[in-house]
């Protein structure tokens, strides 16, 4: 039986995602096996670039969840992973690895399939996520302790320990990604319950089952199914899961550190952004325009990071728009599995409509539409890349994450302004400044608030690089030695060894 009802013929899909999807049931992962909601609920998945109904996933209810974690909890208990040799660790997470690569076309496909992204972008996305569970399948031999200067009388260690049942809670905007969340888990001996997105419940059943496959013992990485409200929740709430890392938007993230209160439990939240682009008189305004633009299209606008404000200074404000303008003119908007397309669907229709309120929002603040601003055709969900120009960083479409194709161009005077317009925000994710000036550079990056700093480029990832944001954009770090300090925790041992 396959979860996907529409006849597969209707996508170019690899074959090998043909033939997986053909038997594929998108359900819960619990202790090894795939299988349906115990309620027998269901919850559609509709492909974003037509709108239609390509299939269904299980929706979990409060039976699944205790099962999963129930589930999770047993094996960290019983030390199976988590007792495993370093090295032996590294060997599964290196085999798991291996089979990513062999699946690359699967997860770049149904990337599309479910979250409309374009599949050059799906393709870079699983690319990443193989870097990361490759950077992670070397730290197991590598994490160790410390022993601290202390008197001849007593012997003192700090071992780092996993923190234990892992709730890992994610967004729709990049669907394979979380896999190097996993892995980071997994590296530290931690088990993970994986909650993704209700848009988009397709990889991470793949992932499930792959790590079994791995030789990851059943148990230690658990998928759920379900809604936010009702299983995403319950998650959090749960005794038997002991931290939260959670990546979406800064509502959702609110809602979950008030909800791990009540038990002090760990969270590390990775929310929005609504990151600006300084980009100063003095830059190479080619590059600066081109990357500026791709900054907010990518993905539809659909990232944590797209730089949708683009501050610009004033004498070179009318050029760099149009710069902007002419190659946003330029973009192809289509099919996300068409290789010629540059900008695919939004993931829904209620961020459709979210988008065209903002929209909205922004004519009536009075902010000048240079580009765009509608949707484009009537079948799926797209919508056409948006230029506002002459905006004040206090109108709401500077403030708020819009999570579409919507740039925001601010213009400023000094430098001093450009520091102070783009630090004027709740957020704090990432910040680009585009300039020719070392010495500017470097008074940037110490002036901005942001957690990640990109001069003269944008958008730059790297497994071993630390990511994450400051202010409201969230706290805890992904990727990098520092994402290590979320899922493990320290355990003094004290000796007495002379009296
Ligand atoms: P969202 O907050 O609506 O949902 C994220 C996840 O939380 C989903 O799995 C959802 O089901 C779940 N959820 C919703 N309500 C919940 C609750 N009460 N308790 C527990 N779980 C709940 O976000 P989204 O719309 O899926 O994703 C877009 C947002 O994610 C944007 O704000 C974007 O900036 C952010 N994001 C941030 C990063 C980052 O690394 N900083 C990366 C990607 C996306």
């Amino acid at each position: 039986m396959s979860s996907i009802t529409t006849d597969l013929t209707d996508f170019p899909l690899a074959s090998e995602t043909q033939k997986y999807l053909e038997s594929a049931l998108i359900g819960h992962v619990i202790e090894g096996d795939v299988v349906a909601s115990r309620s027998g609920e269901t919850m559609p998945i509709i492909h974003p670039a037509t709108g239609a109904e390509i299939g269904w996933a299980a929706a979990g209810g409060p039976d699944d969840v205790e099962q999963a974690v129930t589930s999770a909890r047993r094996a960290f208990d019983d030390g199976r992973w988590r007792d495993l040799a370093p090295l032996e660790k590294e060997r599964r997470l290196r085999r798991l690895s291996e089979l990513v690569a062999e699946h690359a076309d699967v997860f770049s496909d149904i990337d599309v399939l479910d979250a409309g992204l374009l599949k050059v972008y799906t393709g870079f996305i699983v690319q990443a996520t193989l870097d990361a569970v490759d950077y992670y399948a070397g730290w197991p031999s590598k994490i160790s302790g410390t022993i601290p200067a202390v008197p001849n009388d007593v012997a003192v260690y700090v071992v780092r320990e996993p923190v234990g049942v892992i709730g890992l809670v994610v967004p729709w905007n990049g669907p394979t990604f979380v896999l190097g969340f996993i892995a980071a888990a997994l590296a530290c001996g931690n088990s993970v319950v994986v909650k993704p997105a209700e848009q988009t419940p397709m990889a991470a059943v793949l992932m499930g089952q792959l790590c079994l496959e791995a030789g990851i013992p059943p148990g230690v990485v658990n998928v759920l199914q379900g809604t936010g409200e009702t299983v995403g929740a319950a998650l959090v709430a749960h005794p038997g899961v002991d931290a939260i890392a959670f990546t979406g938007s800064i509502e959702t993230g609110r809602r979950i550190q008030a909800a791990a209160a009540p038990r002090v439990k760990r969270v590390s939240l990775e929310l929005g952004g609504k990151s600006a682009q300084i980009v100063f008189a003095d830059a190479e305004l080619e590059t600066a325009a081109a990357t500026a633009a791709m900054a907010v299209w990518g993905a539809s606008g659909q990232v944590c990071t797209a730089g949708s404000r683009v501050l610009v200074q004033r004498s070179i404000h009318d050029e760099l728009v149009e710069r902007i303008a002419a190659v946003s003119r330029g973009l192809r908007i289509g099919s996300p599995f068409d290789p010629a397309v540059d900008l695919g669907p939004v993931v829904s229709a209620q961020q459709l409509d979210r988008i065209t309120g903002y929209v909205a929002i922004g004519n009536d603040e009075g902010a000048a539409l240079t580009l765009g601003g509608r949707r484009h055709g009537d079948v799926g969900y797209f919508f056409e890349p948006t230029i506002f120009s002459d905006v004040r960083n206090d109108m709401r479409i500077a403030q708020e994450e819009i999570f579409g194709p919507v740039m925001c161009v601010i213009p400023f005077d000094t430098e001093e302004d450009a520091f102070t317009i783009a630090n004027d925000t709740e957020y704090g994710l990432s910040a680009g400044v585009w300039t020719s000036d070392v010495t500017r550079a470097h008074r940037a990056y110490r002036a901005l608030r942001a957690g990640t700093v990109w001069v003269n480029t944008y958008q730059e990832v790297n497994a071993a690089v630390p990511y994450g944001g400051v202010k409201q954009s969230g706290h805890g770090r992904a990727l990098g030695a520092a994402s290590l300090d979320e899922l493990l925790q320290t355990k003094t041992v004290w000796m007495k060894v002379s009296r």
